[in-house]
């Protein structure tokens, strides 16, 4: 007999066919940078093993060219993963951070100590990159202000960055990407330096010079910079040259500024060094870690400081850092996280990135020559092909489909970033797929 308390009419119903999923997905689910109800219909996903999505239905599979947004480095439904995840929820999976601990958290904290650049000692464990860059920016202000500067509570960025959706974070993306237009008045007003030029081994004096000055001019109300070191992810897909950094650490220590590494995408190997800051040997005062910290698990970030960053904040008028998320420090994301970085540091990744990379440099150098394509870049396990026009989307995706292969252009760009356990034969099937989505798309 059907439960009248049940309005859903699902209870007790599983294996929802894939018109009624859709329907029901359509009308009450929001989905990222969507309208409400949906227009294009998504793809229903059953189950994922390796680098390939399972479909629901008759849809097959797909080799994945996104991990899941650069976090399943290590494909799906992995066998340690998942050891590291039912061994934790037999233990437990959640308790309060406040006045209690536990192992997974603590040894998290010290493995991304230990594995980090030198300096960063102090581990704040948030629940999202944009969480974990509020947290970063937080300690910027707090640090000043218990220094007795609360003049310095303004960040300084460059252009074409991408620091997440919520208000901090927002107001630090690149203003045209960002919708900075819409929320004039109501996000924070940070300071806007020209984006990098383009290109890993592109360096330009003069642009050093704009950094430096634009820190030095600003320097009595600027609590820090912040920047995506070497790759700017979802701004827009640019790469930089490393010398940049090095730059903005001179410049930030000679003006008595902070600088924070926002590596939630860059992190763990994906650029080809095991951190955006190692391709400059700098350490930040403040750095972000998120997306592949869990191998795709869970939701789970981190933000690093130096002890000269916690020691000012504890010094100050309010000695302590007022943050604490409910979910902080999650014991199943934390045991996930270690798994992960065990797994990723006891493998040769170095070469397995490499691999990926020439790949990739491989099978995109078809797109460059193909009309309507502006540019074709790889650094890493990173393959971006811009378009001189915004894709479309169901023609791209139509297209990338019908080689077997999953990719979420954006923009004007089709891009890549496959799990490092991708073979040579699916990481060319993804670069074939990268080609005719750009042809059609
Ligand atoms: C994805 C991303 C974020 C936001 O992380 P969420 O987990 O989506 O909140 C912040 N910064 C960078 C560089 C990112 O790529």
């Amino acid at each position: 007999m059907p439960d009248p308390a049940d309005r859903t009419g699902l209870t007790g119903r599983t294996g929802l066919s894939v018109p009624e999923l859709l329907d029901l997905d359509r009308r009450h689910v929001w989905h990222p940078y969507g309208p409400m109800p949906g227009r294009q219909d998504p793809l229903v996903v059953e189950s994922a093993s390796g680098v390939r999505l399972r479909l629901a239905g008759s849809g097959g599979e797909l080799v994945d060219g996104m991990s899941s947004w650069w976090s399943a480095i290590h494909g799906y439904n992995h066998p340690v993963l998942n050891d590291a995840v039912r061994g934790q929820l037999d233990r437990m999976s959640h308790v309060m951070f406040g006045g209690l601990t536990h192992e997974p958290a603590v040894r998290l904290a010290k493995r991304l100590v230990d594995m980090s650049p030198q300096g960063l000692e102090h581990v704040f464990l948030a629940d999202s990159g944009s969480v974990s860059v509020e947290v970063a920016v937080k300690m910027c202000l707090q640090y000043w202000r218990s220094l007795g500067r609360p003049a310095k509570r303004r960040m300084l960025t460059w252009r074409g960055g991408y620091h997440g959706d919520t208000w901090q974070p927002m107001s630090v993306c690149d203003p045209e990407g960002g919708m900075h237009e819409l929320w004039q008045g109501v996000l924070p007003q940070q300071v806007f330096a020209d984006a990098p030029p383009a290109g890993y081994e592109a360096y330009d004096d003069a642009y050093a010079d704009h950094l430096r000055e634009m820190i030095g001019r600003h320097a009595g109300e600027l609590a820090g910079v912040i920047v995506e070191p070497v790759v700017q992810g979802a701004g827009g897909m640019r790469f930089h040259s490393p010398a940049y950094l090095r730059v903005l650490r001179e410049a930030c220590d000679e003006h008595d500024v902070l600088l924070v590494f926002d590596e939630i995408a860059t992190g763990f190997g994906r650029t080809g060094a095991l951190f955006g800051a190692d391709h400059a040997g700098v350490t930040p005062d403040v750095m972000c870690l998120g997306k592949a910290l869990t191998g795709g698990y869970l939701t789970l970030a981190a933000t690093l400081c130096t002890s000269r960053v916690a020691d000012g904040i504890s010094r100050g008028e309010v000695p302590v850092l007022a943050h604490g998320p409910t979910f902080m420090g999650n014991p199943l994301a934390a045991a996930v996280a270690c798994a992960s970085i065990e797994l990723l540091l006891g493998q040769d990744w170095q070469i397995e990135v490499k691999r990926i990379e020439a790949g990739l440099r491989g099978t995109l150098a078809e797109a460059a020559g193909l009309p309507g394509v502006r540019d074709v870049r790889v650094l890493g396990a990173i393959g971006v092909v811009q378009l001189d026009h915004d894709v479309d989307m169901a023609a791209a995706t139509r297209a990338a489909t019908r080689e077997g292969v999953w990719v979420r252009p954006f923009r004007d760009l089709i891009y890549t970033m496959p799990p490092f356990i991708t073979s040579d034969d699916d990481v060319a099937r993804i670069g074939r797929a990268v080609c005719a989505a750009a042809k059609e798309g």
